[in-house]
Formats: structure tokens, C-alpha cells, sequence
């Protein structure tokens, strides 16, 4: 019987180098300038504030060329490809669209429903979960290392491999 084969790809600082973006989105919104750690750990709805100001702000991001790379080569070996982002619903087309235009082979797209339940890790967190189900190799690229503490945490290192991505490498851990 033939492996199933997932990989599933956050979007900002992932497959698009997004952080310049999220900073100035987040000095914007707090009045203050922050570091890419310190904008992580903000509270609700400040994180919230800030991730929405930084997809307005993300109209042309710079590409991950290592990333979309990979996805593409995973595409072409037959996994399924996902994107899988704390982006908001509201911001699916326009992300999409930068999608299209940098040539991603994927097969589906998953957005946070913009409301301030669940948190950011929690919606990816289950998403992927469902996402996994039936498949015998999953791989997940991510470049916030708390999230991907979070994913270890839950699903563990049984049939997960995971990728972070770190001044645009990626990185097995
Ligand atoms: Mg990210």
C-alpha cells in the first residue's frame, strides 16, 4: 500500500519573510517598538490587533525561496500540501492571491476564523490534527518555535516530522 504523505506550511515568516511587516504592524499598534519575541507575547486581543494589522501590510512580501521550494517539490512527490495560517478569514484572498502569483502548488488553505477564540496555536494546532488523520507521514513547517513546541506536545514525534524555519532555513527539530 502506497504512504500517505502530508505537508502542511504556515504562511508569514514561512514560506514569505514576513517579520519586517509584523514589527512595523506591531510598533503601529502598541506605540512601541518591539522585538519578532516580545510581538509573540503579547496578550489577546493586542496579538490580535497586530496580526491584522500586518496582513494589510503584506501585500507584496518578500518569498521564502527555501521554503516554496520545498513545497513545490513535495507537491510534485505526491503529498498533499496545505497551508495552514493564523492569517484571518478576512485576509484569505489577498493571501491567496500572493500565493498564485509565487507559484505555490497547493492543495488547500486553512485561515483563522478571526475571532478571538481559539488562539492562534490552538486553531492550528486542531486543524492539523483533523488535517493528519489517515495519513502515515506528516510534515509541518513553521517558523514560531512555540508553536512548534506545542504541536511536539500533542501529536509527538510518532508519524510527524517537524521543519522550523529560522533566517529563511529550514531546520529539522
Ligand atoms: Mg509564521
Amino acid at each position: 500500500m502506497q504512504t500517505k504523505k502530508l505537508a502542511v506550511f504556515d504562511f508569514d515568516g514561512t514560506l514569505f519573510l514576513t517579520d519586517g511587516a509584523l514589527l512595523k504592524a506591531a510598533l503601529r499598534v502598541t506605540g512601541r517598538p518591539l522585538t519578532r519575541e516580545e510581538v509573540w507575547a503579547l496578550p489577546h486581543p493586542l496579538s490580535y490587533a497586530v496580526r491584522f494589522a500586518t496582513e494589510q501590510d503584506t501585500l507584496t512580501p518578500e518569498p521564502n525561496k527555501n521554503t516554496i521550494d520545498r513545497l513545490n517539490e513535495r507537491a510534485r512527490e505526491g503529498y498533499k500540501v496545505v497551508i495552514l495560517t493564523g492569517r484571518s478569514q478576512e485576509a484569505a484572498e489577498q493571501t491567496l492571491e500572493i500565493a498564485r502569483k509565487n507559484g505555490l502548488r497547493y492543495n488547500e488553505a486553512y485561515f483563522h476564523p478571526g475571532t478571538l477564540q481559539p488562539t492562534f496555536k490552538e486553531f492550528k494546532a486542531q486543524k492539523l490534527g483533523e488535517l493528519a488523520e489517515g495519513y502515515d507521514l506528516v510534515e509541518v513547517y513553521e517558523d514560531r518555535e512555540h508553536v512548534i513546541n506545542h504541536y511536539k506536545a500533542i501529536f509527538g514525534p510518532d508519524k510527524f516530522i517537524y521543519f522550523l524555519v529560522k533566517d529563511g532555513k529550514l531546520l529539522r527539530v
